[in-house]
């Protein structure tokens, strides 16, 4: 597999070759940083863990140059910073046992150029060798600009795809907007009550982040926790973790679907809900 940057790597935990390492993913996640995976994507890497006939493969777009450092940390230059971040992601992956995880390496503003065709064509070439039955990646409400590139390049590449080999599903998760404002048969609700313990793990790799001063371990957390108990007004919990999606498939299915008008209708159905409550009471 020949993917645009020269510095991109699949590394593959348990050291199967590439070829049949990729074709045994059912799952696969394409975030924009290190971390992300692990934050918005548990929904695929929780089903495959411990499995034979289920594999994740996780998609890393950038390098993680540009992140913030403090502590231990401060001193690196982004070069250093680049190796640290690449090194958390694979120690997930290990604890994760993911089939592989794929390094892009691409620069925040490769990404962001819908010129540049280099990220589109990596996430097209990965799913082509590993035709997942479901993607996940960021959603196209997010407030990070590189996160809502990486949603757009991912649906731009399965739109390249025959329909065949095109994933089943695709989501749109949650990591810097919450997805709670959407009308509750929009979202996409992942219960993630499973190896709670692995999910920690998962986060608690990625000191580089946690250290430079964002508590994203315990963020994340505390989101599903609240998640699970204020997704419903009426009844007692029914899940302790959750985490929201947006189902992205229709933007699959039709590639001739407005990616803007689709995100569009679910803010316009969030402003009939909170419209039509007041006036129900007034
Ligand atoms: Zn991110």
């Amino acid at each position: 597999m020949q993917l645009s940057k020269s510095t991109a790597e699949i590394w593959v935990p348990d050291g199967l070759a590439l070829a049949p390492a990729l074709a045994r993913v059912t799952h696969m996640a394409v975030g924009a940083h290190q971390d992300d995976l692990e934050i918005m994507a548990l929904d695929g890497i929780l089903p495959c863990f411990g499995q034979t006939d289920k594999w994740f493969l996780g998609v890393v777009a950038t390098d993680g140059a540009g992140s913030p450092r403090d502590g231990l940390y401060a001193k690196y230059t982004d070069a250093e910073m680049r190796a640290v971040r690449r090194g958390e992601q694979k120690k997930a992956a290990l604890v994760g046992e993911y089939g592989a995880v794929a390094f892009l390496d691409h620069p925040s503003s490769g990404i962001k150029n819908p010129a540049d065709s280099g990220p589109r064509n990596d996430i097209r070439a990965l799913i082509e060798a590993a035709r997942p039955e479901v993607v996940y990646t960021h959603n196209l409400a997010d407030k990070h600009d590189t996160h809502v590139a990486v949603a757009l390049r991912t649906i731009a590449a399965i739109r390249e795809l025959a329909p065949e080999a095109r994933p089943g599903k695709l989501y749109g998760c949650e990591v810097w907007r919450d997805l709670d404002w959407m009308v509750d048969s929009d979202k996409a609700v992942f219960q993630l009550d499973e190896h709670e313990n692995l999910a920690a793990a998962l986060l608690g790799v990625f000191d580089s982040q946690i250290a430079g001063g964002k508590r994203y371990d315990l963020a994340t957390f505390g989101r599903r926790r609240a998640h699970a108990t204020y997704h419903q007004s009426h009844g007692v919990d029914a899940a302790r973790m959750i985490n929201f999606g947006m189902d992205l498939t229709p933007l699959i299915e039709n590639p001739a679907l407005d990616i803007g008008a689709f995100v569009q209708e679910h803010i316009a159905r969030f402003a009939d809900e909170v419209r039509t409550r007041i006036g129900k009471s007034l």
